[in-house]
């Protein structure tokens, strides 16, 4: 009877200590590597990243999926996004950038019953493992340990909102609704001072009627704009032709122009949507400003704003106004009127107090 009940008693504990310990479990991130027809070997990865590398057939494919901790996944992502040689308080506000975004997308790959969270891919993220790694890097995602950016989405409730970035805003940032529609709030577009002398502000393309053709297929005799949003972007284009009239967006136009030349930095692709079109005989020229799609973060004005001296939290503070700091134990703890006096991991918190000032 007595051994029954310790038996019991510490089947108990252990089911205690088999909770708490998945509890505490830091947050994994399954990332695939690899996809493609014949079966790789694992051996080729090896090496390469941190974690565990599996193979697995989903979908009539095979896929490599490293498995291994959030903020070492970061150690492989921020440089790659940014650059590893960046300063480093702009490294620690792409490192909130990125883990912000990664769990966003986690959410998003478990409700679509994905067998990863993310690509290694611009889809989502480049990810390089360990060879994209450095000692500042490293750091900066460890001074910003699980912190992440959320806003103030449903009444009371706060939800991860994803903290997308680019390379240059050219004077703006992009509102996140004016550029993929209301199902993304709380990223309002903000003036920028600091990218204006960085290499992206302002470009020029001269496209001509053949380089048009073959990125449309269509004829075109005339180009206009028709909009703007009120960052200056331009929303939907008129093109015209014997064969009549047709308006596309002009985000889509950019990303015909950057597939047909499956590059970003061909001088046959539109960098960014701020631009004016001018036609000159044959040809067509864009003026533009900035280079990605504007929303969230300027990476540019990020590096700027570091090397005036100002820390990641003011950087954050600046492109995210209507946004605060988090960690995401914070987050999963307590979702309703979070109340944030002190950090946990550093740096200081409620963004949203001094939101009107930082508008401009
Ligand atoms: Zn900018």
């Amino acid at each position: 009877m007595y051994r029954l009940v310790l038996k019991k008693v510490w089947s108990i504990i252990s089911i205690f200590f088999l909770l708490l310990f998945h509890w505490c479990r830091a947050d994994t991130v399954r990332i695939c590597i690899w996809e493609g027809n014949q079966k790789p070997s694992l051996e080729q990865f090896k090496g390469k990243y941190r974690g565990q590398l599996s193979l697995l057939r989903w979908n009539k494919k095979y896929m490599v999926i490293n498995t291994m901790d959030v903020e070492e996944y970061l150690f492989g992502v921020v440089g790659k996004e940014m650059g590893n040689t960046w300063p480093f308080e702009a490294l620690k506000a792409q490192a909130v950038c990125s883990r912000t975004l990664l769990y966003y997308y986690k959410d998003i790959s478990a409700k679509k019953k994905l067998p990863y969270d993310v690509t290694d891919t611009i889809y989502h993220q480049v990810y390089g493992g360990v060879f994209s790694e450095n000692e500042n890097i490293i750091k900066a995602v460890e001074e910003t340990s699980s912190q992440v950016l959320a806003g103030q989405t449903d009444g009371n409730e706060y939800n991860i909102v994803p903290s997308f970035f680019h390379a240059c805003c050219g004077g703006h940032t992009n509102s996140a609704s004016d550029m993929w529609g209301n199902k993304y709030c709380l990223m309002e577009g903000v003036k920028d001072p600091y990218c204006s002398e960085t290499p992206f502000f302002t470009w020029h393309r001269v496209f001509t009627k053949d380089d048009l053709k073959s990125i449309t297929g269509l004829e075109i005799s005339s180009i206009r704009v028709l909009n703007f949003n009120k960052s200056g972007r331009c929303s939907q284009i008129e093109l015209q032709g014997t064969w009549g009239k047709r308006i596309i967006e002009a985000d889509n136009l950019r990303m015909m122009t950057v597939n047909n030349s499956t590059t970003f930095a061909s001088k046959k692709s539109l960098p960014s949507t701020m631009f004016t079109i001018t036609c000159n005989g044959n040809e067509f020229i864009f003026d533009g400003k900035g280079y990605g799609h504007g929303v969230g973060l300027c990476q540019w004005g990020a590096r700027r704003m570091a090397e005036q001296g100002k820390d990641y939290v003011e950087i954050l503070k600046y492109y995210f106004p209507e946004l605060k700091l988090i960690t995401i134990q914070q987050f999963k703890t307590v979702k309703h009127n979070i109340s944030l006096e002190k950090p946990q991991t550093g740096g200081r918190y409620d963004f949203s107090s001094t939101a009107s000032s930082c508008l401009s």
